[in-house]
């Protein structure tokens, strides 16, 4: 064997490349690589890139990169730190570091991901944890100025550099003296920094280190753009999948906003990439109730004073859902949530609803502002850490509520795309909203609504026809049209043909519509009118007085209980309250005009199912009104027959008058919804109290009349009366409105069990029909007793009233109790049979029946009306 010479060598290697390759591999891999760059350590080629290197050299370090970019794929840490490793070798830096960029909240910020990274030094060591990290804004330190300004730095000493900071120095203990540092941008985004710090063997980073710095940093720049491209493509997949899904829900007719919210979340939860979500649902209400208006009047209640959504409404989270993802997966959802529960009193979620702003915290239990619950949550261990919250805000532009997003996965904080994703979540969640009980769906349903009553309206308006079977002017005066009749002619010809007040006991609290045809309780219905005085002083035409009432009888349907005669009987007992009880004494002839027709319409359109059965069986009305739902609808009704000129009877008022009708409308008909009883029933005692202690009568007029609030409570407890009223009629009449009632109920019931195929309670259950009495006796002890006792105290002209109720009570009780014996005698006859009866067991037993009587009468409460 000769010399060989380098060519000989080098076409050996082209021939046989895996022997150059495993050759290369074994020599140049690793610590040899290192070896090799120490000065002296191997000839310095013309044409070297890397100091110290050959190009053979350098290939086998792109060679050894390659591979470790293709093994680490899953780790951009990892990757980049045996990167690091190399760069500190080869230029000689007595380390290096990476910083991640990020923006969150809208800001761009900076923080340490790989640190202190020698040659030699472990991958755990240098990472930073994400609960670890150093956050800098870009204004501040050097890297901050890199990533801002896009551009590489060689700064040969640091303390002459105004953008340094020595607030990691002074952290560490470390002293800077120079460094090179240059960003990673991928477009026109900056996805990181990368710093080599204090050259070892000179007292700066040459011109040819930058050169080496920036040539190796393609490797770097290559793994993280590539992990940045996995990761926005994946946002966008992500993203991609919530919208996919939103737009097929907008074709979907949706009836319940809530469980439509909690079907969305629940759909999208394997996409939002944190461990846990809360979503608080805030009360939509603007204005209160009046009902809740009123404690405040009286001066019971404080005004609110806490905080409010940027459109008024006082923050008040009515539930909240929470989502768990850790673990085992679950979802809790909290009904009126406490103030100090989890999710609520960090403030954060408040905050968000007031103010509108998305926050982004990382590391939130050591956030001073808000007190973030530092240990953990709940029995499952878990802690908070970071905290991403937006608000839910509908089209209008109102805030609907606040999600709240818990620690992300990676147990990274959450970033930019993190607030794009949720934010498009909570903007097609506030969208989806709109679908039920926002503007364009509302309308939409309005106008579906409108369209319907119009033609309700064309059926149920009164005819010619009809109003000349009541308004006889053809008979009477001989006159072919009835706008050629006066005014005047009308009204007599009217009164000559409306019952006489007296022969039908008008003026009676026993009054009784039994007696009395259905055409007939019409005109009784205009002589109330009549005698209350207000036809002439408002200027009410007869003609239009005619229709609205006979339009208003037809309005009422057909039902068991609640039809025509049960409107016309409120009206006929709130005329009989006003004149014979005298509580019209408190009130204004307009007043009195406005009361006694919102009660004749109060019940207008009832459909003989309670609201119970709106909601259950989800019927428009239920999607029209979030509560007290056929209350709603009868005041809608009643105030569409007076958008109509020709039923209008308040045509003749002034603006201002009209709406004083309006609102008492409003008050006394929603008023009859016996769910907001208990609201008014204290406020009401207090009243009748007041006025007890009085004097004179006037003085307990002016204490009345002085104050609208009084005057409304008393007028809303008067409707209660009034709709309550068959329970205080002579006997032979209650025990068969009772039968109605009864009859209507047992409907319904027989409705919930094959339509909606559910067990109906007891009250609808036409099998335990024996048990009425025994729910009669609750009714009157638990809901009755008290409206009419207090009247009777109020008003001793209304205690004729509470004789009635009194004198049911010992009806119905007797016939429970006869009802009991009989039970009895066969529970004895079974206990006998079956042997050994205790005592203990006697009383359990009359316990358990106590307790179920009690529950009733509740649920009667709560479902009749
Ligand atoms: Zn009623």
């Amino acid at each position: 064997m000769g010399e060989i010479s380098q060519e000989t060598v080098e076409k050996y290697l082209e021939d046989h490349p895996q022997f150059a390759k495993a050759y290369f591999d074994r020599k140049l891999r690793g610590e040899a690589a290192g070896e090799i760059s120490e000065p002296g350590g191997a000839q310095a080629p013309a044409r070297a890139s890397f100091p110290g290197l050959t190009l053979m050299e350098e290939a086998a370090l792109c060679l050894e990169l390659l591979e470790a970019l293709r093994e680490e794929a899953g780790s951009v840490e990892l990757a980049a730190h045996k990167a690091l490793q190399r760069l500190a070798q080869l230029l000689r830096a007595d380390r290096c570091s990476m910083f991640l960029c990020r923006a969150r909240n809208g800001s761009p910020e900076v923080a340490s991901k790989l640190l202190d990274v020698t040659s030699t030094s472990k991958f755990e060591d240098n990472l930073v944890v994400p609960d670890r990290e150093v956050v800098f804004p870009l204004d501040v330190g050097i890297v901050g100025w890199v990533a801002h300004t896009k551009k590489t730095f060689n700064v040969p000493d640091v303390k002459k550099n105004s953008h340094f900071s020595d607030f990691m120095d002074r952290q560490t203990g470390y002293v800077t003296r120079n460094l090179l540092a240059t960003p990673i941008v991928t477009g026109k985004e900056v996805l990181a920094v990368v710093m080599a710090v204090n050259k070892v063997d000179a007292s700066e980073f040459s011109k040819r280190d930058e050169e080496v710095f920036s040539k190796y940093l393609s490797f770097v720049s290559v793994i993280l753009k590539l992990h940045h491209t996995n990761y926005l493509y994946s946002i966008e997949s992500r993203r991609s999948q919530i919208l996919m899904w939103s737009a097929n829900k907008v074709f979907e007719e949706l009836t319940d906003v809530e469980r439509q919210f909690h079907k969305a979340l629940y759909t999208v939860r394997t996409y939002l990439n944190c461990e846990r979500y809360s979503i608080g649902l805030l009360d939509m209400t603007k204005e209160k109730e009046f009902y809740d208006e009123w404690p405040v009047k009286l001066g019971e209640v404080e005004p609110y004073k806490g905080p409010k959504t940027p459109d008024g409404r006082e923050v008040m989270f009515y539930k909240i859902i929470d989502y768990i993802l850790h673990g085992k997966e679950e979802i809790r959802v909290i009904p009126t949530p406490p103030a100090d529960h989890w999710t609520l009193i960090s403030g954060l979620p408040t905050y968000v609803a007031e103010n509108g702003f998305i926050c982004n915290m990382l590391n939130a239990p050591a956030d001073e502002y808000f007190t973030f619950q530092k240990g953990p949550v709940d029995e499952t261990g878990w802690v908070i850490k970071n905290v991403l919250s937006l608000p839910i805000v509908n089209k209008k532009e109102d805030i609907v509520g606040v999600a709240t997003f818990y620690n992300r996965k990676d147990g990274k904080p959450f970033d930019e795309y993190d607030e794009h994703i949720t934010e498009t979540l909570t903007q097609f969640l506030g969208w989806s909203l709109l679908n039920t009980d926002t503007y364009e769906k509302m309308n939409k349903l309005v106008n579906r609504k409108d369209i319907a009553q119009e033609m309700l309206m064309n059926h149920t308006k009164a005819t010619p026809d009809e109003i000349k079977s009541i308004l006889k002017f053809k008979e009477k005066l001989n006159i072919d049209v009835i706008e050629d009749c006066e005014e005047n002619q009308l009204v007599t010809i009217l009164k000559e043909d409306l019952p006489d007040p007296q022969a039908v006991d008008l003026y009676e609290f026993r009054f009784s519509d039994f007696p009395i045809t259905e055409h007939e309780l019409i005109k009784c219905g205009l002589r109330l009118f009549l005698e209350i005085n207000v036809v002439e002083k408002f200027k009410v035409p007869v003609e239009v007085l005619t229709r609205w009432m006979y339009t208003v009888r037809k309005g009422y349907r057909a039902v068991t209980y609640h039809n025509w005669r049960h409107g016309f009987n409120v009206g006929q007992t709130m005329f009989t309250l006003l004149m014979t009880g005298r509580l019209k004494k408190y009130y204004t002839d307009l007043e009195a005009f406005a009361m006694l027709a919102a009660a004749f319409c109060h019940d207008i359109d009832h459909r003989g199912t309670n609201n119970l059965y709106q909601m259950k069986s989800t019927s428009p009305l239920a999607r029209l009104h979030g509560s007290s739902i056929l209350e709603r609808h009868h005041l809608e009704y009643s105030k569409t027959l007076l958008q109509d000129e020709s039923l209008n009877i308040f045509q003749n008022l002034n603006k201002r008058q009209f709406e004083t009708v309006i609102h008492l409308f409003e008050v006394a008909i929603i008023a009859t919804d016996l769910a907001l009883y208990f609201k008014k029933r204290t406020m009401f005692q207090k009243i009748v109290d007041a006025c007890e202690k009085m004097e004179t009568e006037e003085e307990a007029i002016k204490y009345v009349t002085i104050d609208p609030t009084k005057k409304e409570i008393i007028m809303a407890m008067m409707m209660t009366a009034c709709d309550l009223s068959a329970i205080t009629k002579p006997w032979e009449v209650q025990s068969q409105v009772a039968l109605l009632v009864a009859n209507e109920f047992w409907e319904q019931g027989d409705l919930e069990r094959t339509v909606l195929q559910q067990q109906p309670i007891p009250m609808m259950d036409r099998n335990k029909k024996d048990e009425l009495p025994k729910l009669q006796v609750g009714f009157i002890d638990f809901v009755c007793t008290f409206v009419y006792k207090e009247f009777s105290r109020f008003h001793k002209e209304i205690i004729p009233m509470l004789n009635g109720l009194q004198n049911n009570r010992v009806e119905w009780k007797s016939l429970a109790d006869e009802y009991d014996a009989k039970m009895k005698v066969n529970e004895e006859k079974k206990k006998q049979e079956e042997g050994n009866t205790t005592e203990k067991g006697k009383m359990e037993s009359v316990l358990t029946s106590c307790k179920v009587a009690e529950s009733q009468a509740e649920l009667n409460l709560t479902t009749r009306a």
